[in-house]
Protein backbone atom coordinates (compact mmCIF):
# COMPACT_ATOMS: atom_id res chain seq x y z
CA UNK A 1 0.00 0.00 0.00
CA UNK A 2 0.82 3.16 -0.70
CA UNK A 3 1.43 5.90 1.90
CA UNK A 4 2.94 8.79 0.22
CA UNK A 5 2.99 9.89 -3.25
CA UNK A 6 4.68 12.84 -4.51
CA UNK A 7 4.39 14.71 -8.35
CA UNK A 8 5.64 16.48 -10.11
CA UNK A 9 6.86 18.20 -6.56
CA UNK A 10 9.17 21.58 -7.30
CA UNK A 11 10.31 24.88 -4.90
CA UNK A 12 11.76 27.82 -5.87
CA UNK A 13 12.51 30.29 -3.22
CA UNK A 14 12.71 34.13 -3.75
CA UNK A 15 11.69 35.59 -7.00
CA UNK A 16 13.20 37.32 -9.77
CA UNK A 17 17.84 37.43 -10.89
CA UNK A 18 17.88 35.66 -6.84
CA UNK A 19 15.24 33.08 -7.21
CA UNK A 20 17.10 29.63 -6.35
CA UNK A 21 15.56 26.32 -7.76
CA UNK A 22 16.03 24.25 -4.64
CA UNK A 23 13.59 21.27 -5.80
CA UNK A 24 13.18 20.34 -9.62
CA UNK A 25 10.20 18.41 -10.81
CA UNK A 26 10.62 15.92 -8.41
CA UNK A 27 8.00 12.26 -8.42
CA UNK A 28 8.24 9.23 -6.20
CA UNK A 29 5.94 6.79 -4.22
CA UNK A 30 6.55 5.37 -0.32
CA UNK A 31 5.17 2.62 0.66
CA UNK A 32 3.71 1.67 3.90
CA UNK A 33 6.42 0.57 6.04
CA UNK A 34 9.24 1.38 3.80
CA UNK A 35 12.64 2.98 5.25
CA UNK A 36 13.69 5.16 2.94
CA UNK A 37 17.29 7.01 3.50
CA UNK A 38 17.51 10.37 1.78
CA UNK A 39 21.27 11.62 0.41
CA UNK A 40 22.77 13.91 -1.32
CA UNK A 41 25.44 16.76 -1.12
CA UNK A 42 24.54 20.11 0.81
CA UNK A 43 22.28 22.45 -0.63
CA UNK A 44 21.11 19.80 -3.32
CA UNK A 45 17.45 19.77 -1.85
CA UNK A 46 16.77 17.42 0.87
CA UNK A 47 15.63 19.83 3.61
CA UNK A 48 13.35 21.48 1.25
CA UNK A 49 12.03 17.80 -0.21
CA UNK A 50 11.12 16.65 3.54
CA UNK A 51 9.68 19.95 4.63
CA UNK A 52 7.16 19.55 1.92
CA UNK A 53 6.51 16.12 2.62
CA UNK A 54 5.85 17.22 6.00
CA UNK A 55 3.36 19.89 4.93
CA UNK A 56 5.35 22.37 6.46
CA UNK A 57 6.23 24.73 3.65
CA UNK A 58 4.45 25.33 0.31
CA UNK A 59 5.49 23.74 -2.87
CA UNK A 60 5.74 25.88 -5.92
CA UNK A 61 4.52 23.38 -8.31
CA UNK A 62 3.29 19.45 -8.17
CA UNK A 63 1.64 17.44 -5.57
CA UNK A 64 1.56 15.41 -1.92
CA UNK A 65 -0.31 12.90 -1.44
CA UNK A 66 -0.16 11.43 2.22
CA UNK A 67 -2.61 8.17 2.56
CA UNK A 68 -3.95 9.52 -0.38
CA UNK A 69 -5.07 12.79 1.26
CA UNK A 70 -4.07 15.79 -1.20
CA UNK A 71 -1.94 17.62 1.67
CA UNK A 72 -1.65 21.31 -0.04
CA UNK A 73 -5.32 21.27 -1.07
CA UNK A 74 -6.17 21.12 2.78
CA UNK A 75 -6.77 24.39 4.12
CA UNK A 76 -4.43 26.23 7.19
CA UNK A 77 -6.11 24.43 10.22
CA UNK A 78 -6.57 21.26 8.43
CA UNK A 79 -2.90 21.31 7.20
CA UNK A 80 -2.12 21.92 11.12
CA UNK A 81 -4.26 19.30 12.38
CA UNK A 82 -2.73 17.08 9.33
CA UNK A 83 0.82 17.37 10.40
CA UNK A 84 -0.07 16.47 14.30
CA UNK A 85 -1.72 13.79 13.58
CA UNK A 86 0.16 11.82 10.46
CA UNK A 87 3.66 13.51 9.91
CA UNK A 88 6.60 12.88 12.73
CA UNK A 89 9.43 15.11 12.76
CA UNK A 90 13.06 14.33 14.11
CA UNK A 91 15.19 17.16 13.54
CA UNK A 92 19.15 17.73 14.60
CA UNK A 93 18.63 19.89 17.21
CA UNK A 94 15.66 17.88 18.84
CA UNK A 95 13.68 21.08 18.95
CA UNK A 96 12.16 20.14 21.93
CA UNK A 97 10.28 22.85 24.12
CA UNK A 98 12.62 24.15 26.88
CA UNK A 99 10.16 24.76 29.55
CA UNK A 100 7.86 21.55 29.04
CA UNK A 101 9.15 18.53 31.08
CA UNK A 102 9.95 15.14 29.10
CA UNK A 103 6.32 14.10 29.51
CA UNK A 104 4.78 17.60 28.00
CA UNK A 105 7.02 17.80 25.45
CA UNK A 106 5.81 14.11 24.26
CA UNK A 107 2.22 14.56 24.72
CA UNK A 108 2.01 17.84 23.41
CA UNK A 109 0.56 16.80 19.70
CA UNK A 110 -2.14 15.72 21.10
CA UNK A 111 -2.43 18.16 23.89
CA UNK A 112 -2.75 20.68 20.73
CA UNK A 113 -5.47 18.83 19.06
CA UNK A 114 -7.16 18.23 22.88
CA UNK A 115 -7.07 14.31 22.37
CA UNK A 116 -6.66 11.95 25.45
CA UNK A 117 -3.66 10.93 26.52
CA UNK A 118 -3.63 6.96 26.05
CA UNK A 119 -1.61 6.36 29.04
CA UNK A 120 -0.89 2.78 28.44
CA UNK A 121 0.87 3.88 24.79
CA UNK A 122 2.74 6.60 26.39
CA UNK A 123 4.24 3.86 29.07
CA UNK A 124 4.64 1.46 26.60
CA UNK A 125 6.63 4.27 24.20
CA UNK A 126 8.32 6.06 27.21
CA UNK A 127 9.73 2.71 28.07
CA UNK A 128 11.08 1.47 24.89
CA UNK A 129 12.61 5.08 24.88
CA UNK A 130 14.10 4.11 28.30
CA UNK A 131 12.66 7.41 29.23
CA UNK A 132 10.78 6.08 31.90
CA UNK A 133 12.79 8.16 35.15
CA UNK A 134 12.85 11.25 33.01
CA UNK A 135 9.27 12.11 32.89
CA UNK A 136 9.47 15.13 34.86
CA UNK A 137 12.84 16.46 33.85
CA UNK A 138 13.37 19.42 31.71
CA UNK A 139 15.49 19.18 28.10
CA UNK A 140 18.46 20.88 29.66
CA UNK A 141 18.45 18.15 32.32
CA UNK A 142 18.92 15.39 29.94
CA UNK A 143 21.68 13.86 27.50
CA UNK A 144 21.79 14.61 23.48
CA UNK A 145 21.19 11.11 23.28
CA UNK A 146 17.77 11.31 25.88
CA UNK A 147 16.93 14.56 23.97
CA UNK A 148 16.61 12.73 21.21
CA UNK A 149 14.83 10.07 21.93
CA UNK A 150 12.32 12.45 23.57
CA UNK A 151 11.75 13.68 19.79
CA UNK A 152 11.41 10.53 18.88
CA UNK A 153 8.73 10.10 21.78
CA UNK A 154 6.82 13.12 20.52
CA UNK A 155 6.80 12.09 16.92
CA UNK A 156 5.62 8.40 17.50
CA UNK A 157 2.44 9.55 19.75
CA UNK A 158 -0.22 10.19 17.50
CA UNK A 159 0.73 7.56 15.46
CA UNK A 160 1.93 9.06 12.35
CA UNK A 161 1.46 7.92 8.87
CA UNK A 162 5.39 8.97 8.08
CA UNK A 163 7.82 9.79 10.43
CA UNK A 164 10.41 12.35 8.45
CA UNK A 165 13.97 12.49 10.37
CA UNK A 166 16.40 15.20 8.84
CA UNK A 167 19.61 14.73 9.80
CA UNK A 168 18.42 12.36 13.32
CA UNK A 169 22.10 11.36 14.53
CA UNK A 170 24.16 14.86 13.00
CA UNK A 171 24.56 15.68 16.86
CA UNK A 172 25.47 12.66 18.59
CA UNK A 173 28.63 10.31 18.84
CA UNK A 174 28.43 7.51 17.68
CA UNK A 175 27.27 5.51 20.57
CA UNK A 176 24.54 7.44 20.81
CA UNK A 177 24.02 7.79 16.70
CA UNK A 178 23.63 3.81 16.73
CA UNK A 179 20.88 3.56 19.63
CA UNK A 180 19.06 6.36 18.19
CA UNK A 181 19.17 4.54 14.49
CA UNK A 182 18.60 1.59 16.45
CA UNK A 183 15.67 2.97 17.98
CA UNK A 184 14.05 4.04 14.74
CA UNK A 185 14.73 0.92 12.76
CA UNK A 186 12.39 -0.94 15.81
CA UNK A 187 9.71 0.87 15.25
CA UNK A 188 10.32 0.78 11.33
CA UNK A 189 10.05 -3.08 11.47
CA UNK A 190 8.35 -4.03 14.17
CA UNK A 191 5.37 -1.38 14.43
CA UNK A 192 5.53 -0.94 10.44
CA UNK A 193 5.87 2.53 10.92
CA UNK A 194 6.78 4.26 7.65
CA UNK A 195 10.53 5.85 8.46
CA UNK A 196 12.22 8.39 5.67
CA UNK A 197 15.56 9.77 7.08
CA UNK A 198 17.68 12.27 5.74
CA UNK A 199 21.56 11.78 6.43
CA UNK A 200 25.09 12.75 4.49
CA UNK A 201 26.37 9.27 6.58
CA UNK A 202 26.82 6.63 4.34
CA UNK A 203 26.58 3.55 6.96
CA UNK A 204 23.23 5.19 7.75
CA UNK A 205 21.87 5.34 4.61
CA UNK A 206 23.37 1.36 4.46
CA UNK A 207 20.48 0.77 6.51
CA UNK A 208 17.50 1.67 4.98
CA UNK A 209 15.49 -0.48 2.55
CA UNK A 210 15.79 1.96 -0.42
CA UNK A 211 18.02 4.94 -1.04
CA UNK A 212 16.72 8.20 -2.74
CA UNK A 213 19.54 10.64 -3.60
CA UNK A 214 18.96 13.97 -4.56
CA UNK A 215 21.35 16.25 -6.57
CA UNK A 216 20.76 20.08 -7.74
CA UNK A 217 17.16 19.96 -6.52
CA UNK A 218 16.43 16.74 -8.79
CA UNK A 219 15.74 12.76 -8.42
CA UNK A 220 19.43 11.43 -9.44
CA UNK A 221 19.05 8.19 -7.91
CA UNK A 222 16.31 5.91 -6.35
CA UNK A 223 17.74 2.28 -5.45
CA UNK A 224 15.86 -0.39 -3.67
CA UNK A 225 18.28 -2.23 -1.05
CA UNK A 226 16.77 -4.12 0.71
CA UNK A 227 13.27 -5.30 -1.08
P1 LIG B 1 19.94 20.41 1.72
O1 LIG B 1 18.97 20.04 2.78
O2 LIG B 1 20.18 19.33 0.72
O3 LIG B 1 21.23 20.95 2.27
P2 LIG B 1 18.14 22.62 1.21
O4 LIG B 1 16.84 22.04 0.85
O5 LIG B 1 18.33 23.15 2.58
O6 LIG B 1 19.30 21.57 0.86
O7 LIG B 1 18.49 23.82 0.20
C1 LIG B 1 18.35 23.69 -1.22
C2 LIG B 1 18.65 25.04 -1.87
O8 LIG B 1 17.64 25.97 -1.51
C3 LIG B 1 19.96 25.67 -1.43
O9 LIG B 1 20.49 26.36 -2.52
C4 LIG B 1 19.54 26.63 -0.34
O10 LIG B 1 20.44 27.69 -0.24
C5 LIG B 1 18.18 27.09 -0.84
N1 LIG B 1 17.27 27.44 0.27
C6 LIG B 1 16.83 26.64 1.27
N2 LIG B 1 15.96 27.26 2.07
C7 LIG B 1 15.83 28.52 1.56
C8 LIG B 1 15.06 29.67 1.94
N3 LIG B 1 14.23 29.65 2.99
N4 LIG B 1 15.19 30.78 1.17
C9 LIG B 1 15.99 30.80 0.11
N5 LIG B 1 16.74 29.77 -0.31
C10 LIG B 1 16.66 28.63 0.41
P1 LIG C 1 24.71 9.81 27.34
O1 LIG C 1 25.47 8.54 27.64
O2 LIG C 1 23.28 9.56 26.98
O3 LIG C 1 25.41 10.76 26.40
P2 LIG C 1 25.62 11.63 29.36
O4 LIG C 1 26.92 10.98 29.65
O5 LIG C 1 25.57 12.90 28.60
O6 LIG C 1 24.59 10.56 28.74
O7 LIG C 1 24.84 11.86 30.73
C1 LIG C 1 24.86 10.90 31.75
C2 LIG C 1 23.69 11.18 32.67
O8 LIG C 1 23.77 12.51 33.19
C3 LIG C 1 22.41 11.08 31.91
O9 LIG C 1 21.59 10.10 32.54
C4 LIG C 1 21.75 12.44 31.98
O10 LIG C 1 20.40 12.36 32.38
C5 LIG C 1 22.53 13.19 33.01
N1 LIG C 1 22.79 14.53 32.48
C6 LIG C 1 23.42 14.85 31.34
N2 LIG C 1 23.48 16.18 31.14
C7 LIG C 1 22.85 16.73 32.22
C8 LIG C 1 22.56 18.06 32.63
N3 LIG C 1 22.91 19.13 31.90
N4 LIG C 1 21.86 18.25 33.77
C9 LIG C 1 21.48 17.19 34.52
N5 LIG C 1 21.73 15.90 34.19
C10 LIG C 1 22.40 15.66 33.07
Amino acid sequence: MEILKIENLSKVYGKGDTAVKALDNVSFSVKKGEFVAIIGPSGSGKSTLLHLLGGVDQPTNGKVFVDNTDIYALNETQLAIFRRRQIGLIYQFYNLIPILTVEENITLPLLLDEHQVDQKQLSDIVEILNLTNRLTHLPNQLSGGQQQRVSIGRALISNPAIILADEPTGNLDSKNSSEIMDLLKMFNKTFNQTLIVITHDEQIALQADRVIAIEDGKLARDEVIRP
